[in-house]
C-alpha cells in the first residue's frame, strides 16, 4: 500500500488505532464515500472477462464477483460509466468526500484517492454457473448468487413482508433487489431449479467456503415466521439434493424464529443462523425496525437469538447491528461515545450467552426511509472504535466466528479483526 497517499483523516486515524490494519480502515471509507471506476478499468475489466453484463430494453446493468486488495480483502463495488443507473446510486455518502476511483495504470487495477494510486486491486472471476440454464430454461445466475468471499447465497422468496405492511426498517434498501425476479413462494419446479443450480455451482472445485439463505421477513403463519420457515425448510431440501447430504455449512440470515422453528430449520440442514436485532437500544429498535418491534418485539428476537444457542450451539449464533444506526438525527445518541457504550453493551450481553455480535457499515441508499431523512453515516473514526470494541469483546469471552470470519463473508469489520487471533502458519 502506498500509505503515503491515504487521505490526511485517513492517516490520522491510522495513526491513533494502530491495532487496526490500513487496508480495513480504507476498506470502511470507501463504503462511507463510495467507490466508482474510470473507463479504463471498465475496459480492462471487460477484455478480461471480470463483468457479466446483461441488458434488458435500455437498462445496461454489471455484476462483478468481488474486488479484491492483495490480502484477500473485498473492496466495496464501484460504479462503472457503462452501467445504466440504478435506484441504489442515489445515496447519500460522508459529507465534504468525493469518490475513490478504481484506475487502470500499466495494465493493473488500482483504487485511486484524488489521482494518486492507493492500492492495486483484483477481481475475481465470474462464477462458471452464470451463462448456464436450468431445465425450464431460467439463467442460473438468476437462481443463486455469489459473494465476497467463497459464499454461494440463495434468496428463497422475493420480498419482505414489512416492506408491504409499510414498515421497513429505516435504513433498508434491499427492496429493489428482492422483488427481482424471484418467485415470493417455492414450488416443486422452482426448487428443482434450485437443486440444478447449487449442482452446476458444485463442479467448480474450491471456489466455495459457505452456503447462506438470505431473505427478508415473513411473519404470517399459525405461529409467527411459520411461513418463512418453511420456505426455508423448502429450500434446504433442495440444497441437500444437490450436496446429497444435510452436512453443507448452511448459514441462514433471517428473521428471529422460536425454538421449535429453529429445531426444524436445523434438521433441515442449517448450521448457523443470524437473527439480526440491528440496534441495541429498545427504544431505537421500535424506532428505526417498526416492522420487527411490530412482529414481535424487541424481548422477542433477543430471546430468539439465545434460543438459537441452545439449538445451533455457542458461536453458531449471530446478532447483527447496523453500526452507525444509533446516531440517527433527531431520535439516536447525541455523541458517539454513548452509541458505542450501548452497542458494546449489547455486545457483551450477547457473548456471555454465546452469542457473536457483528455489524456492517451503514448505507444510506434510495429507497430507503433513512434516505428521505436525508441521514448521513457516522465518521470512520467512529467505525474503527466499534470494531476493536467488538474485537475484544470476542476475545475476552472466547467466541469463534468461524462461519462468518473474514474468509466467509467479508462484510464485517470487526470480524475481519479475527484473522488476527488466528495461530501463524510455521514457515
Ligand atoms: S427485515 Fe428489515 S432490513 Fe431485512 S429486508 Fe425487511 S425491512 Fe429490510
Amino acid at each position: 500500500m502506498n500509505y503515503e497517499n491515504l487521505s490526511p483523516l485517513l492517516q490520522d486515524t491510522a495513526g491513533r488505532y494502530p491495532e487496526i490494519p490500513p487496508v480495513l480502515l480504507l476498506k470502511i471509507d470507501a463504503i462511507l464515500r463510495g467507490v466508482r471506476a474510470s473507463e479504463r478499468a471498465e475496459a480492462l475489466a471487460k477484455g478480461n472477462g471480470f463483468i457479466w453484463e446483461t441488458v434488458n430494453g435500455d437498462k445496461r446493468k454489471y455484476y462483478v464477483d468481488g474486488v479484491i486488495f492483495p490480502d484477500g480483502l473485498s473492496l466495496e463495488k464501484p460504479k462503472f460509466p457503462g452501467e445504466t443507473s440504478q435506484h441504489r446510486d442515489k445515496a447519500i455518502f460522508s459529507p465534504g468526500t468525493v469518490s475513490y476511483l478504481i484506475d487502470e495504470i500499466d495494465g493493473q487495477f488500482w483504487l485511486t484517492d484524488d489521482g494518486k494510486p492507493i492500492e492495486r486491486l483484483f477481481f475475481s472471476p465470474i462464477p462458471q454457473f452464470f451463462g448456464k440454464k436450468t431445465s425450464r430454461g431460467t439463467p442460473m445466475e438468476n437462481i443463486a448468487e455469489s459473494l465476497p468471499s467463497s459464499c454461494l447465497s440463495l434468496v428463497p422468496y422475493g420480498y419482505c413482508y414489512f416492506w408491504n405492511e409499510k414498515i421497513p426498517c429505516k435504513y433498508c434498501n434491499l427492496i429493489g433487489d428482492l422483488i427481482t425476479g424471484i418467485k415470493s413462494s417455492q414450488t416443486d419446479e422452482t426448487l428443482q431449479e434450485i437443486t440444478e443450480t447449487v449442482t452446476e455451482a458444485l463442479k467448480e472445485e474450491g471456489r466455495w467456503q459457505i452456503f447462506r439463505l438470505h431473505a427478508g421477513s415473513d411473519p404470517r403463519g399459525g405461529v409467527a415466521y411459520d411461513k418463512e420457515t418453511e420456505e426455508y425448510i423448502k429450500v434446504l431440501g433442495a440444497v441437500e439434493k444437490a450436496f446429497g447430504s444435510k452436512d453443507f455449512n448452511g448459514r441462514f440470515v433471517g428473521s428471529a424464529l422460536n425454538k421449535d422453528q429453529w429445531k426444524r430449520t436445523k434438521e433441515a440442514g442449517n448450521s448457523a443462523v443470524e437473527p439480526h436485532i440491528e440496534v441495541w437500544d429498545k427504544r431505537l429498535f421500535d424506532i428505526i425496525c417498526p416492522g420487527k418491534a411490530k412482529w414481535n418485539g424487541y424481548d422477542y428476537w433477543l430471546q430468539s437469538a439465545l434460543d438459537a444457542v441452545d439449538v445451533f450451539g455457542r458461536g453458531n449464533v449471530c446478532s447483527q447491528v447496523v453500526g452507525g444506526i444509533e446516531l440517527a438525527k433527531p431520535y439516536g445518541f447525541g455523541t458517539i461515545d454513548e452509541a458505542l457504550d450501548s452497542t458494546l453493551a449489547g455486545v457483551e450481553f450477547f457473548a456471555e450467552r454465546g452469542v457473536t455480535m457483528s455489524f456492517n457499515v451503514l448505507r444510506v441508499r434510495n429507497p430507503s426511509v433513512f434516505y428521505k431523512e436525508g441521514q448521513a453515516p457516522p465518521s470512520v473514526e467512529y467505525y474503527a472504535r466499534l470494531a476493536t470494541g467488538m474485537h475484544k469483546i470476542r476475545k475476552k469471552h472466547r467466541i469463534p466466528v468461524g462461519f462468518n470470519d473474514y474468509r466467509r463473508c467479508s462484510a464485517h469489520p470487526d470480524t475481519i479483526l479475527s484473522r488476527l487471533d488466528y495461530p501463524q502458519a510455521t514457515l
